[in-house]
């Protein structure tokens, strides 16, 4: 099968009056859908139960973005006995087209682009670019696990040995957990379930209880691209009920998931302990948290450094693993830097996602009420330099933050806030701005602004951080070109939109045939 070489999908230029205006007419589309009622998915069946939740707009707070029956512990016992049914078919499915699938699925949510930013910004509370680069990314996952598996699909190099006829294949490994967060509500969620499917494995996916609706149109995208029922079966629920049960079945063979440190840390636990009837120890992937760090130097472009801490710490309200969450500044540049930040937050308008505003809510009232809890603290720990406070309005709000003179041992120096707040560090110099990035549980991703060749090469060598970037910001990450996962309390490093991804879904057979001469 022959497939032209991957190509990152390009963005869509919103400064542009015509897009900008195309995006508000798909909001105006979308809004006249919100509110319907979706029904959990198992084999392609429809099923309701007693209970329901809403998903509601984070910019408000209170529009009805749709309604989804709720998954019970009965239920995901199903799903999982379906998904292993299946599975006994699809493992030997032909790669090429399940390839195939990925790049159908590619093609619909290009046609679907605007629809699917659309409901990103009412259901995420995402700004226009930030949503685009979300849809962007999903098909970028697409296309590049289809490429991937044709790969994997390919005969494999082994060493020869005489006499004999060897081969290495790879093969699927049964029942996926797919369990996605919010914050890449289609990205993610499209990129782990599609990377599960394409390798031939059977997944149940339950979305967050946050973006359902990004799940549910990932779902009917799959089935208009031509995947089978059953492969891909859709259970939306609480994590604690129909996550648990399903990490914990002992028909589960692995669970991909991307989310908190602490969720993962109860994932891991719970899928290791083998359960009755099970016959094989649980693989788990689970991409965690961060709190990343951009080093400031004595030696760089200071304005520079400061755009790029503040785009990377205030985009899509801070909600991002790779979100720079503490700046560790040279004492020779400390003040300039931190007047240079003021000077630029202050600029920062924050307002509803439909409204294209730089900064706009928090996901929902409890991720305000618990990020505002991080602001009170850091105006005990350090100086308030801007923001700190709620936003009066409807939704869920907070004001881009920033305080400085922070210790590096700080609860808000060293804790995941997941918001729109940022830690400024005066660091001694160079080395001792290493150790302070280093000096966290997590080690996702960094960035350091410098344009000293030695401190540069020490950076390289010593930061212990799965995504470092130098002299650009820490967000951004595109598939192919920076392949995505985090060290120690980030994660297993999964590197997702890399070359080392499939294989997570994935184990190797050896064959060995004698030749026997006749
Ligand atoms: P979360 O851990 O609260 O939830 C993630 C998913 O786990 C959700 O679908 C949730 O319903 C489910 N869940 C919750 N409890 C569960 C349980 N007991 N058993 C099984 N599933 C359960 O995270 P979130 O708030 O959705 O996302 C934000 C977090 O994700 C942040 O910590 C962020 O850093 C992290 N994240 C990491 C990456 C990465 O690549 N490392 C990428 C994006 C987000």
């Amino acid at each position: 099968m022959k497939v032209k070489p991957f190509r990152n999908e390009s963005y869509i230029d919103f400064s542009k009056p015509a897009n900008a205006a195309a995006q508000k007419q798909a909001i105006a589309d979308v809004r006249k859908k919100l509110g319907k009622t979706f029904e959990i998915i198992i084999s392609g069946k429809k099923i309701k139960t007693e209970k329901t939740f809403n998903s509601l707009n984070p910019s408000d707070g209170k529009e009805v973005i749709a309604t989804f029956y709720k998954g019970t512990a009965d239920l995901v016992n199903k799903a999982v006995e379906a998904a292993y049914k299946t599975f006994q078919k699809w493992q030997y499915s032909n790669p090429e087209e399940r390839a195939q699938i990925l790049f159908k699925a590619a093609e619909i949510t290009r046609r679907r682009r605007l629809e699917i930013n659309a409901y990103m910004i009412l259901e995420a509370g995402k700004n226009f670019a930030e949503a685009d680069a979300d849809t962007a990314e999903a098909i970028d996952f697409m296309e590049f696990y289809g490429r991937e598996m044709l790969r994997y699909a390919q005969k494999q190099p082994i060493t020869p040995f005489k006499g004999e006829k060897n081969e290495l294949v790879y093969i699927p490994l049964g029942v996926a957990a797919v369990i996605p967060p919010w914050n890449f509500p289609f990205a993610i969620l499209a990129g782990m379930s599609s990377a599960a499917i394409v390798t031939g494995n059977t997944v149940v996916l339950k979305p967050s209880s946050d973006t359902p609706m990004m799940g549910r149109l990932y779902f009917e995208i799959m089935k208009e691209a031509g995947l089978p029922d059953g492969v891909l079966n859709f259970l939306p629920g609480s994590g604690a009920e129909v996550g648990d049960t399903l990490v914990a079945h002992p028909l589960t063979r692995f669970v991909s998931f991307t989310g908190s440190m602490e969720v993962g840390i109860h994932i891991n636990e719970l899928a290791a302990k083998v359960q009755p009837g099970q016959i094989w120890l649980k693989r788990v992937v689970a991409e965690m948290g961060g709190k990343d760090s951009i080093i400031v130097d004595s030696e760089c472009d200071l304005e520079d450094a400061a755009s790029g801490v503040v785009a990377a710490a205030f985009g899509f309200q801070g909600q991002k693993c790779s979100a720079c969450s503490r700046a560790i500044v040279d004492k020779s540049v400390y003040k300039e830097f931190v007047a240079k930040v003021k000077e630029k937050v202050a600029k920062i308008q924050v307002g509803p996602a439909e409204e294209n505003f730089q900064v706009g809510p928090v996901i929902n009232n409890s991720a305000q009420n618990g990020i505002f809890e991080y602001m009170e603290i850091g105006k005990k720990e350090g100086k308030l330099l801007i923001g700190g406070n709620k936003v009066d309005r409807d939704g869920s709000y907070l004001e881009p933050t920033v305080f400085y003179d922070i210790d590096p041992m700080a609860r808000i120096s060293q804790e995941e806030i997941f918001g729109p707040v940022l830690a400024i560090i005066k660091s001694k110099n160079f080395d001792e701005s290493v150790k302070i990035a280093n000096n966290t549980k997590f080690g996702l991703t960094g960035a350091v602004y410098s344009l000293n060749k030695e401190k540069i090469a020490k950076a390289r060598k010593e930061l212990l951080i799965g995504n470092l970037y130098f002299n650009r910001k820490c967000t951004g990450a595109m598939v192919g070109a920076h392949p995505f996962g985090g060290f120690n309390m980030s994660g297993t490093d999964s590197k997702a939109g890399g070359r080392d991804y499939l294989l997570l879904f994935l184990q190797a057979k050896m064959m060995s045939e004698k030749i026997i001469k006749k």
